[in-house]
């Protein structure tokens, strides 16, 4: 199973726009980051994990031609802003794209993208069909268990996917979840920055303080803003515990 980080910036992208945050290029392409947001290919299954503002630059940029399943986070605009270009993978897989996510995200996403649903769809636009089920499911040679995590007071869905765990945008996670985690290769989780902490998201602190607690032997940083500099950072970690940077592709054992 492959993993490409098809984004690990967190929401308003790095460097920033309109000079809010480190804007200066470190010189350091890791420093540049594009919308967190994930892709998982087995022999027979390609998903996406969330479709943020950057997903059609991201899908060419990494050579996407299938999806078959869409899983999404939560509701947040830099995660779902890039559902509309989709449209090219219906027209060319001639199906409806799969999605699983929240109960909200599935209300949050009919009524943002209404011209995508209902009685009035506008022709030609995206076909998904959302199921909200939290329940473990298998889908061609993936098991897939939706994580339940807390994103300040909304909860949100992190994905296991077969030996992989995926969190992003979480600041606490239950100890029922992190019994759904234990026993990952591999766990992708949030960290948004060095410090002080953040009142929906892990500082990097405490995302290596979680990882640590929960003994994954390989684990990835995602959704970072533009003061987490990476070769300055990466060098405080366990060797383990790893900075993600846009289109990094991890082997999943
Ligand atoms: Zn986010
Ligand atoms: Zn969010």
């Amino acid at each position: 199973m492959k993993l490409t980080f098809l984004g690990t910036g967190t929401s308003m992208g790095v460097p920033v726009a309109g000079g809010f945050g480190n804007e200066h290029p470190s010189g350091d392409a890791r420093d540049i980051r594009w919308r967190t947001s994930a892709w998982v290919q087995t022999d027979e299954t390609s998903i996406l994990i969330d479709a943020g503002p950057e997903f059609r630059l991201q899908s060419l940029r990494s050579g996407m031609r299938r999806i078959d399943l869409l899983l999404i986070t939560h509701e947040h605009t830099d995660h779902i802003a890039g559902l509309d270009d989709l449209r090219p993978f219906n027209y060319v897989q001639k199906q409806t794209i799969p999605v699983v996510t929240t109960p909200s995200c599935r209300s949050s996403i009919i009524r943002r993208f209404e011209y995508m649903f209902g009685p009035d769809k506008t022709p030609g636009s995206v076909n998904i069909d959302i199921k909200t089920s939290s329940q473990p499911f298998q889908f061609n040679d993936c098991t897939i268990t939706p994580l339940p995590v807390m994103h300040g007071t909304l909860e949100v869905y992190g994905y296991r996917i077969n030996n992989l765990s995926y969190v992003t945008d979480a600041n606490y996670i239950s100890d029922e979840t992190l019994s759904l985690i234990k026993g990952s290769s591999v766990l992708v989780l949030n960290a948004l920055r060095w410090e002080p902490d953040h009142p929906t998201h892990f500082t990097v602190p405490q995302a290596v303080a979680l990882a640590e607690r929960i003994g994954i032997p390989e684990v990835y940083f995602v959704h970072m803003n533009s003061e987490v500099r990476h070769a300055a950072i990466q060098e405080k970690l366990p060797p383990h515990i790893k900075l993600a940077f846009d289109q990094q592709v991890v082997n999943i054992p």
